[in-house]
């Protein structure tokens, strides 16, 4: 009849949260700044909870507007990580881009120059590939590039669930509906990496008050819940330090 085994709590652990089976939750918006990223920006400072912003150096060159957005995701560091999503997005043309990994390198180091992220994350244009020390998920169309990115050190981190838009480019589910998704995805281990869920949201879907008041709902709806926490993408387990 031994008694209950002691849990170890060791302070500073990595391990503790994976032991305790505490559940992160990393918001993601990418191809900022566009139109919808300030209401991102408003909503996550108000409902206080971090977020990763995937930008594209376009972007953020080719206005005022979107110097100032840039500006005010890195002037919150406390709350925002802005992380590299290339140059040109692949000018929406991904076969091309895909298959001519050089340029497509070279794309993402110039956004690199222009945005000056503080960490070495990135996403691919319009594809979900990871790599990560453990992690690696690329299709063959884009094995060259990650292999390319990641011989210099960048990880590359994907979603594990996206909320998706119409043609108009408004939100397709409702909140609540995602939010349970949320919860499933958990649940059932169907995510990356146990334990740790990545959502993908576009900035340019919350551009118009009623689908900036969505986001917020699902924020609240997954802080009530009251066993989630969110954290910014430079938190995520197995990044290759720079
Ligand atoms: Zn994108």
């Amino acid at each position: 009849m031994g008694g209950h085994p002691k849990i170890g709590i060791n302070k500073g652990s990595s391990h503790l949260s994976a032991d305790l089976g505490i559940k992160t939750i990393y918001l993601s918006f990418d191809d900022g700044p566009l139109t919808g990223t300030t209401n991102c920006i408003d909503i996550c400072t108000r409902e206080n909870v971090m977020a990763t912003f995937f930008e594209v150096g376009l972007h953020q060159t080719r206005s005022a507007f979107g110097k100032n957005t840039y500006q005010q995701i890195l002037n919150n560091g406390a709350l925002f990580a802005l992380a590299n999503h290339s140059y040109t997005h692949a000018s929406n043309n991904y076969m091309h881009f895909y298959h001519h990994p050089d340029s497509a390198l070279l794309d993402f180091l110039k956004a690199k120059a222009v945005l000056q992220p503080t960490n070495n994350i990135t996403r691919l244009p319009g594809n979900n590939a990871w790599n990560l020390n453990g992690i690696k998920r690329a299709s063959p169309l884009v094995l060259p590039l990650v292999n390319k990115l990641d011989s210099i050190g960048l990880n590359i981190i994907g979603w594990d669930l996206q909320w998706r838009f119409n043609k108009m480019g408004r939100p397709i589910q409702s909140p609540a509906n995602l939010a349970v998704i949320v919860d499933s995805l958990f649940e059932h281990h169907q995510t990356v990496t146990k334990n740790h869920l990545v959502i993908l949201m576009h900035d340019h879907m919350f551009r118009a008050p009623a689908d900036s008041l969505k986001l917020e709902k699902f924020i609240q709806l997954l802080k009530q819940r009251g066993r989630y926490r969110f954290q910014k993408l430079t938190q995520y387990p197995g990044l290759k330090s720079s």
